[in-house]
């Protein structure tokens, strides 16, 4: 396999493997006492969706050891969803097993019959009946140990590790008090054990769900507004039939509070899982890639992060075009330079002192409610009394409430909400979303209006509400904290100033010390930043690997993931990658940053968002952005970039691979060349020299390059003579349908010009915006650049010239090498293949 297994993967999927034993499937869904579950054994759910059985993280920095745990039969894609043993691996698995006794209890040992357990149920409910007990797999992920009578007795889904499955209970309040349950993370990606990140109920208040980082609050949803309530969340997936819909309640029973969600029929494998860096995720999973969908991410939006917008300021997601911080009506910036800045920390400030309990309360509606909010009224309290309570209480300065809605044996169940501290962690979250109104105190709002006039408000807040989404509330109001740390990492590695005159063999000799000036970006950022490298973040794949789109530090990027193709090491990696970072242009795509660890080597650029030029060039419908102006311009852009390349930057850089699928274009569709520096980062940094190993792409190749090894500036010329003819006729090198019968480009334009119809070369969709002599002084160029003999091509700072300035003294191109000697031998290597990493040795040519 050339491409690691994806640890770009936010799941715990992707990086564990099954342990290499023969596996014998037991046709069983159940573990009965005295028949126990070996390594080489699974037991699959009768239905066929879950596997029980052992496995053993991959890349994992811990001791080699087994995990009992339950994931997908059928997803090829190593997907778990419980682990039992998350904090004890076993290591002795020769003597592993799995029984049920009759007590009844599950115990792992791994020692010979009654030796040392590794991990036992717990809480298991007493037994009733006296015929054994049994364990069950059931179809639905939950491992349910049953009493001979069916009772259910112990269960999986009470002991939830990372992921939440439909028909899963996530407990906010139980029967124990003070009790909920709670989502906990991964401690890394080969890693079961128990990690920072956490998700669950408040278990203070029962009133929202919160993700932790250890005991710090990352983002909490809001306070709810109702109980049962059903939402319903519809996902769009891709070359399916059927939407997927998710529907999500927030179920009030008298023993119990919980979250559940059941799915759409039909719906695919679908979970939510507790990234190990601390995102919450709805993933589905998509057979015809093979691939896991992530279809919700939170939290997300950035402002939405706990606390982000500080004390009295609040994240507004219905702002457009992006989500802001604001200050409450009546407040503001309590340090205007630092918000303007963009830091919101400091919060806002009441424009005018309050006057005491004389003042009266402004509505605000749609809110999503403040945190450090006391519960008042014990449960029954109407909106007046609610109102009242914080009007008489002077220090009271907000308050929300609700209905939530019938309890099953307690009737209406109401919540009054009051702050008397500041306000924290508020957001505004749009009508549809439905949420609190919260009654803020402020000077010149009238204390004896603000009572009726709020109800009413509250009533056409509130009831909406119980109609409306649980889901989405939890989803916006969800904030990431993290990202804040992360963010200004980012932008602190950034504006670092990547100047200075080290060659590459200056660093690789002295030690790294230049690292600290340059952004390298740990792996789980970049993950995070690209959806776990999710489809829906790809936006190319190339000959070194994925591209995928991403926001890192508010700005967007492209992240290259390069194959493994890579024969450099990781400090020779980081090395070249410093050396190419100087390089700056700016007609050459700027690297931002990189990321090598363990085998994974990940490249951070500018995002350009008009894409590759030829993906704009041979479209029959974009083709008509690119006018002669623009063509001209893009022309000149590419010349300069690559007489930077080849002389005016410290470092002569041969490209070796320039073609329309490494112009990328900006939003002024101004050319930028990428993949500068990837034939340094693959390996054979000679310069001016030969190689076994040619990487480059047929058609843009010179022949002296692609025939013998020999590389050098003027190879490079070659393929911008290729490029140039493209740009100009808008036909692809090697489209012989579009050159009249004539197996390329080059040979059409070179048999064109001789027969002195070169005015019939340019793309027809420019013919009326073109200047013919700029257009000939182009097709002049670069029937020059692709001769034959590389001495007769111009330098590139000829090229720059003449196209700056024109020429009325240019040589008569010479036959292009297309036509030379050696041409037989270059059409029988074939034209067609697009990417550039197809390398090989010349013994593999020369044999043809
Ligand atoms: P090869 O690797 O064979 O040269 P390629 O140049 O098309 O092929 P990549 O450089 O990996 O391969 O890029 C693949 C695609 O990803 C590009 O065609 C482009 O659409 C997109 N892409 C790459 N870099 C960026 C970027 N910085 N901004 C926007 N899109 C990009």
């Amino acid at each position: 396999m050339d491409w690691p297994a994806p640890p770009c993967c936010t799941t715990t999927a992707v990086l564990i493997i099954l342990i290499l034993l023969p596996l014998s499937v037991s046709a069983d869904d159940r573990l009965a006492p005295g028949k126990p579950l070996f390594p080489n054994s699974t037991i699959v759910s009768d239905g066929g969706a879950f596997t029980l059985g052992f496995f053993s993280p991959s890349n994992s920095s811990i001791p080699a050891g087994l995990y009992l745990g339950i994931w997908y039969n059928d997803v090829p894609e190593l997907t778990t969803v419980w682990v039992a043993n998350r904090e004890t691996p076993a290591t002795n698995t020769t003597t592993l097993m799995l029984s049920l006794t009759n007590t009844p209890n599950l115990v792992l040992s791994d020692g010979d019959v009654g030796g040392r357990a590794v991990w036992m149920t717990t809480n298991v409910a007493t037994v009733l009946g006296s015929s054994p007990p049994v364990a069950v797999l059931l179809n639905n992920g939950n491992l349910v140990i049953r009493s001979s009578n069916g009772t259910t007795l112990w269960q999986s889904f009470d002991h939830p590790t990372d992921t939440f499955l439909p028909g899963m209970k996530l407990r906010i309040q139980y029967n124990k008090p003070g009790t909920s349950d709670r989502l906990v993370s991964w401690k890394g990606p080969g890693d079961p054990s128990p990690g920072s990140f956490s998700y669950g109920g408040d278990p203070i208040t029962f009133l929202q769900v919160i993700l932790w980082d250890g005991e710090r609050r990352v983002s909490r949803s809001g306070p709810w507004t109702g109980y049962l309530v059903k939402s319903e969340r519809r996902y769009q997936q891709a070359n399916a039939s059927a939407d997927i819909i998710i529907y999500l309640a927030v179920v009030d029973s008298d023993e119990e509070i919980y979250i559940t969600y059941s799915l759409s029929d039909g719906a695919p494998h679908t979970r939510y899982v507790l990234t190990y860096f601390g995102e919450y995720l709805v993933q589905s999973w998509n057979s015809k890639t093979s691939t896991w969908l992530v279809l919700g991410k939170w939290p997300s939006p950035e402002c939405n992060r706990y606390g982000y917008c500080g004390a009295y300021g609040y994240c507004d997601e219905t702002a457009a075009p992006t989500p802001t911080c604001k200050c409450f009506d009546g407040f503001k910036p309590a340090n205007t330079v630092e918000w303007t800045n963009g830091r919101f920390s400091a919060g806002c400030r009441r424009k005018e002192p309050l006057q005491g309990c004389t003042d009266g309360f402004l509505a605000l509606p749609r809110m999503k409610s403040p945190d450090r909010f006391s519960i008042v009224g014990g449960g029954t309290s109407t909106f007046e009394e609610c109102a009242a309570e914080c009007n008489r209480n002077c220090s009271c300065v907000a308050y929300a409430y609700a209905n939530l809605g019938s309890g099953r044996s307690r009737g209406d169940v109401t919540r009054c909400l009051v702050w008397s501290g500041d306000l924290v962690d508020t957001g505004k979250i749009g009508e549809e979303l439905g949420s609190d109104t919260l009654y803020v105190r402020l000077v010149g709002v009238d204390a004896t209006s603000s009572g009726k006039g709020t109800k009413r408000n509250v009533m056409k807040i509130v009831l909406p509400v119980l109609g409306s989404s649980f889901l989405v509330f939890v989803c916006i109001s969800l904030a990431w904290l993290k990202l804040k740390g992360k963010r200004e990492k980012w932008r602190k590695r950034k504006n670092v100033s990547l100047v200075g005159t080290s060659t590459s063999y200056e660093l690789s000799e002295g030690n790294l010390s230049h690292e600290h000036e340059f952004p390298f970006i740990r792996f789980e950022e970049i993950a995070f930043a690209t959806h776990s490298f999710s489809e829906t973040c790809m936006i190319g794949q190339g000959g070194f690997g994925k591209v995928y789109k991403g926001l890192l530090g508010g700005q967007e990027v492209a992240v290259k993931r390069l194959s493994r193709d890579s024969q450099q090491g990781t400090k020779e990696f980081k090395n070249e990658v410093i050396l190419i970072a100087k390089l700056q242009h700016r007609n050459l795509v700027q690297l931002l940053g990189c990321c090598a660890e363990g085998d994974e080597k990940l490249l951070i650029y500018e995002y350009l968002p008009n894409k590759s030029l030829d993906a704009t060039l041979f479209d029959g419908s974009r083709k008509m952005l690119l006018d002669w102006a623009t063509r001209f311009n893009i022309i000149k852009g590419v010349a300069r970039g690559l007489l930077y390349l080849h002389q005016d930057s410290r470092l002569t850089i041969i490209h070796r691979d320039l073609k329309a699928g490494n112009v990328l274009l900006d939003a002024e569709m101004r050319p930028k060349i990428a993949d500068f520096g990837m034939a340094r980062i693959f390996g054979d940094n000679q310069q001016n020299a030969s190689t076994q190993r040619v990487v480059g792409t047929y058609g843009y190749m010179a022949p002296e390059y692609a025939m013998e090894g020999v590389f050098s500036t003027k190879s490079d010329v070659y393929s911008f003579g290729v490029l140039v003819l493209e740009v100009v006729t808008g036909i692809r090198r090697n489209s012989s349908n579009q050159t009249m019968g004539f197996p390329s480009l080059i040979v059409y334009s070179w048999n064109m010009w001789k027969e002195g119809k070169t005015e019939e070369l340019p793309d027809s969709s420019i013919m009326d915006t073109c200047s013919l002599d700029e257009v000939l002084l182009c097709i002049h160029v670069a029937l020059l650049c692709v001769q034959e003999n590389p001495d007769d091509r111009p330098l590139m700072s000829l090229v720059v010239f003449i196209l700056e300035n024109g020429s009325t003294t240019l040589p008569a191109p010479s036959r292009p090498a297309y036509f030379a000697r050696r041409s037989i031998e270059m059409l029988q290597i074939g034209d067609d293949i697009q990417n550039s990493v197809n390398s090989f040795t010349l013994t593999e040519i020369e044999g043809r």
